[in-house]
């Protein structure tokens, strides 16, 4: 058995001897988290989503030079008088790609367009709604500032600045960034690889008949759609009966393939004694009885040299809480995330709800508006921990803290966005 458990302090307000508070088991989970070490380059089309391996430096500045932010008339401010009327010559034009290419002498404007370089000299655009054009000539109100409508060289980003950070996931904004500044590959770690698997003998694949007593194996459907929005290679290997052979077949071939593995089911007391036997056989894996609700047992543990192993409950909202709460910080972790708390804030509940000091609980929420458009949460439905349904219906976890009574209708709670809820 590893030290992990023996060194557990147990929750003593949570009524029941030996459970561990969900704070310690997350700092204990990711004390184990190794981030990968191997970086590659891939094209910017294929970044997103990815975890930037190293700083972003600009090599230019951005803009790389000073342009016009508007349609209008490039000028000196000093030809313009500031009380009454002006007329300028219309030297040229300057068109986004097709600079006016000359010095403005004294007198004269240019056409300019949004995006062109603004010409030597030139320290004001006036938009084209405040100038007429006739003949040759530009005639102006008064009225103008200095550099006005010019976007000026460097104004975005600046030659030799950390543009974006090492342990950053790759955004769709921060693809333009990159290109913006001419680089079209991005430095990024390794995709960790993940191993999911369900078990138990009750468990019916999907296009089989169930038998009598079968249900359908949902646990790997809904883990697949929360491991989709990371940045990981997830390997499949369906169900795996109850039956120690093939479990520790199955897990000694997880070992070589992946960085972590996830399994759901057979983790509570009773039924797991030989998953717990051929766990404690291949790596040193701890059962924890965690005082959570839903998601109360949890196996975690290493298999092998560098292989993590998540056996998570089977009840199908215990394996998404459980997932979102312990399962995604560590791979976020291993995958080379800068260390973030997750988005977490407060709203009012439009119910009251029974809570007991002593353990976290998690109910399924839907953030709605009032009538005044400021938001609030109400729970979906009925809350077992095998009711789906309710968790579908949900968009955030209304978080209820380990120490917290029942909640009053009207209380602020804290809520945690659930992957999907925009
Ligand atoms: P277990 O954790 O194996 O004791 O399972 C707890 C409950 O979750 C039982 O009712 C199981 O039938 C159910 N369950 C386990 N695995 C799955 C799965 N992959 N899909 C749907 N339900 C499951
Ligand atoms: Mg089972």
């Amino acid at each position: 058995m590893s030290g992990i458990i023996e060194t557990a302090p147990s929750c003593l307000d949570a009524g029941e001897p030996g459970l561990l508070h969900e704070a310690t088991a997350l700092s204990r989970i990711l004390a184990q988290c190794v981030r990968v070490s191997e970086a590659e380059s891939v094209p910017l089309t294929a970044a997103h989503g990815r975890v930037l391996a190293e700083d972003v430096i600009a090599p230019l500045d951005v803009p790389p030079r000073d342009n016009s932010a508007m349609d209008g008339y490039a000028l000196r401010l000093q030809d313009v008088s500031e009380t009454e009327g002006t007329v300028l010559r219309l030297a040229g034009r300057a068109l986004a790609g097709s600079p006016y290419g000359h010095a403005l002498q004294v007198g004269e404007c240019v056409r300019i367009m949004t995006g062109a370089p603004v010409p030597e000299g030139a320290d004001a655009v006036v938009i084209q709604e405040q100038a007429s054009e006739r003949d040759g000539l530009v005639y102006l109100n008064p009225g103008h500032r200095h550099g006005q409508n010019i976007r000026r060289c460097g104004e975005d980003l600046r030659a030799g600045s950390v543009v974006l950070e090492r342990g950053r996931r790759i955004k769709p904004a921060d693809l333009g960034l990159i290109a913006s500044l001419g680089i079209a590959d991005a430095r990024v770690f390794r995709r960790p690889r993940v191993v999911l698997f369900s078990t138990g003998d009750e468990l019916c694949p999907l296009g089989d008949v169930p038998r009598s007593g079968q249900i359908y194996d949902s646990n790997r459907y809904s883990l697949r759609g929360l491991l989709d929005g990371h940045p990981v290679d997830t390997l499949d290997l369906g169900i795996v009966p109850d039956d120690p052979k093939r479990l520790r077949q199955v897990l000694e071939e997880s070992t070589r393939s992946g960085d972590i593995v996830i399994s759901t089911g057979g983790v509570s007391v009773g039924e797991a004694d030989h998953v717990k036997r051929v766990l404690e056989e291949l790596g040193e894996v701890s059962f924890w009885k965690i005082a959570i609700k839903p998601g109360r047992p949890l196996a975690f543990g290493t298999l092998g040299p560098g292989t993590l192993f998540f056996g998570l409950p089977g009840n199908p909202v215990a394996a998404m809480v459980t997932f979102v709460r312990f399962v995604r910080p560590a791979l976020e972790r291993i995958a080379g995330l800068a260390p973030r708390n997750p988005l977490t804030f407060e709203v009012p509940c439009v119910h009251a709800l029974r809570k007991v000091p002593g353990r976290t609980e998690f109910q399924r929420g839907r953030l709605q508006p009032d009538a005044q458009g400021r938001l609030r949460v109400e729970v979906t439905g009925r809350q077992g921990s095998g009711i789906l349904h309710s968790m579908s219906q949900a968009d955030c976890l209304i978080v209820l803290e380990h120490d917290r009574g029942p909640v009053a209708e009207g209380e602020m709670v804290t809520v945690q966005p659930l992957p999907g809820w925009t």
